[in-house]
């Protein structure tokens, strides 16, 4: 939708929601959803460079929200609090320091300074109460470290079938949905995922596509559901071609999904 300017008032009424990355760390992304007044941040795990964002666009911070309790999610919290004194949504299944409004499967998030309410899903396996956050009218994802561009995150607390179950809620979101995850792995993620699916030309082009925008230092996120559902081997461990490359491998004896996805997982954890 487009900004409405009233230029009676001189003022400038912006109807849209735009997300902002915030870089961080190596390769983290932490995300500023704003309306040109008011901004929410996804993932604070630094306060700076998000003080810094807010100042540089001259947005008041009404709201933070976590999906998970590593720290360089939430690390940034305390800070932020000390600043703006604002609702900390986040997992009600992990313990944060300053989560004031847990959240559970269905529940909803509400930021009425920008007309936004997010509907939340519990979708564990990188840690055991990791939730997303999803923008039902935008067709924005906020997945944390649950799904990336061309991966999913590592199982520190959370099972095999429980990751299936997670990334399956995922992946059934209407394709043209947005996912901001949380890092910048999708190069790395993306040779991995030709090694195990190297007759997938949707993935061949999207490694083009993808290497281009890193030449040019841009973001390869967010992605889209359509495209991860097409080239993510995460999602598609189904597939007879990935499948294959497993019993290939020596590293799948039995004819199990969730056996594929764990073998899957366990391969990029020693990919190099
Ligand atoms: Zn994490």
């Amino acid at each position: 939708m487009p900004a409405l300017i009233d230029k009676s008032l001189g003022q400038s009424f912006n109807t849209s929601l735009n997300v902002l990355a915030v870089p961080a760390f190596n390769d983290n992304y932490l995300w500023l959803i704003h309306d040109g007044v008011h901004a929410a941040v996804v993932d604070p795990g630094d306060a700076q460079p998000i003080l810094a964002a807010l100042d540089a666009h001259g947005l008041i911070l009404v709201a933070i929200l976590l999906t998970h309790h590593h720290a360089d999610h939430a690390g940034g919290v305390q800070t932020l609090l000390q600043h703006f004194k604002v609702p900390v949504f986040g997992p009600a299944g992990e313990a944060i320091a300053g989560v004031d409004r847990p959240l559970r499967e269905g529940d909803r998030a509400s930021i009425p300074q920008l007309g936004l309410t997010l509907s939340v899903l519990e979708v564990p396996g990188h840690t055991s109460g990791h939730i997303a956050y999803v923008a039902p009218e935008q067709h924005w994802l906020f997945c944390g470290d649950t799904l990336f561009a061309g991966g999913c995150g590592r199982l520190f607390e959370g099972t095999p079938q429980q990751m299936v179950n997670s990334l399956a809620k995922l992946s059934q979101l209407p394709d043209d949905t947005l996912v901001y995850c949380a890092h910048e792995y999708t190069m790395s993620n993306l040779r991995f995922a030709l090694a195990v699916e190297p007759g997938n030309p949707a993935l061949v082009e999207r490694i083009a596509t993808e290497q281009a925008k890193r030449d040019r230092q841009q973001p390869t996120v967010p992605s889209t559901i359509g495209l991860e559902n097409a080239t993510n081997p995460f999602l598609r461990y189904r597939e007879p071609a990935i499948v294959a490359s497993l019993h290939a491998a020596g590293r799948l004896q039995q004819a199990d999904p969730v056996a594929a996805f764990a073998a899957l997982r366990e391969w990029k954890n020693n990919f190099k």
